[in-house]
């Protein structure tokens, strides 16, 4: 027991345990599409995070490097030899959270929720957010604010830190790139962000696809846009990549952009440059 009360305060979330102490084990028994937990990461928040991927996407970018993701069910490659996904409860993925709590104890780290995009599994993911958050467990989660504001608005009550994708700021080349308007997560990150919050941490992130997105017009709309939001904490552009091109093909799926090469740190730099005189950017 004194254990958890340390860890409760080293985590900083007396406030959130405080608001829910007394919501115990309802729902844990609620099961999930869960695509893998991967342990240990240090690109998805504070220190050393268990990071839980959740099956299932309405988006379709069209540089996406998880195409095992898109679809709840469970899949299988084309010549049966790997299976994507797992059903889970609530209860067993944070048996497998609890299982890192020291690694959290010495890194400032914690649980992240990610996708595949984790509004589809909307319920599930408020109930995982918000049993990891009783138990003192720092929380983040990766979206792409594509869902509805009623389900996103609990999920964020028990969110630490909020990594939300604002992909491209033109609505035709949103939906030509990404098969879906931006008109909904335009207007949520409009939600969250135009106020300052204490409790919790706004990260606007962009995946700069050359060619498609990182125009001085595409970056000079999303530096505007960000800077009439003061709740956002920063802007982080991330560096397209090829990972995933292989399972494309294990999936018997085509990938749309072969010929686009991972831009340079000093054309990151040149990207960051011109967002920079807009909101505080990462890269
Ligand atoms: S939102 Fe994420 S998981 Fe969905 S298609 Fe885009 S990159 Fe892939």
């Amino acid at each position: 027991m004194i254990l958890f009360s340390v860890r409760k305060l080293k985590a900083g979330l007396n406030r959130k345990v405080n608001i829910m102490s007394y919501e115990n084990y309802e729902n844990m028994d609620l099961k999930g599409s869960v695509l893998r937990i991967e342990k240990s990461s240090i690109f998805d928040g504070d220190g050393l995070r268990t990071v839980v991927f959740m099956k299932g996407c309405p988006l379709r970018c069209q540089w996406c490097s998880t195409p095992e993701s898109h679809h709840k069910r469970i899949q299988t490659t084309m010549d049966g030899s790997i299976t994507y996904g797992h059903i889970m409860t609530v209860e067993e993925v944070m048996v497998e959270v609890r299982k890192d709590i020291p690694f959290y104890f010495h890194s400032g780290g914690g649980m992240t929720v990610s996708g595949g995009e984790i509004l589809t599994q909307s319920k599930f993911v408020y109930n995982l957010v918000r049993r990891a958050c009783w138990e003192g467990i720092n929380t983040c989660i990766e979206t792409s604010f594509y869902g509805d504001w009623n389900e996103i608005e609990p999920i964020l009550r028990c969110t630490n830190t909020a990594f939300v994708d604002l992909k491209l700021m033109d609505p035709e080349k949103h939906k030509k790139y990404i098969g879906v308007s931006n008109d909904v997560i335009l207007s949520n990150i409009r939600k969250v962000g135009s106020k300052k919050m204490d409790n919790m941490k706004l990260i606007i992130r962009r995946p700069l696809i050359p060619g498609v997105n990182d125009s001085k017009k595409d970056l000079e709309l999303l530096g505007r846009f960000l800077a009439e939001l003061p709740g956002v904490d920063h802007l982080q552009l991330l560096p397209y990549h090829r990972l995933g091109i292989d399972t494309y093909r294990k999936l018997g799926l085509t990938y749309k952009l072969p010929d686009i090469e991972t831009p340079s740190k000093e054309y990151m730099e040149q990207c960051a440059h011109i967002t920079n005189k807009y909101v505080r950017t990462i890269i």
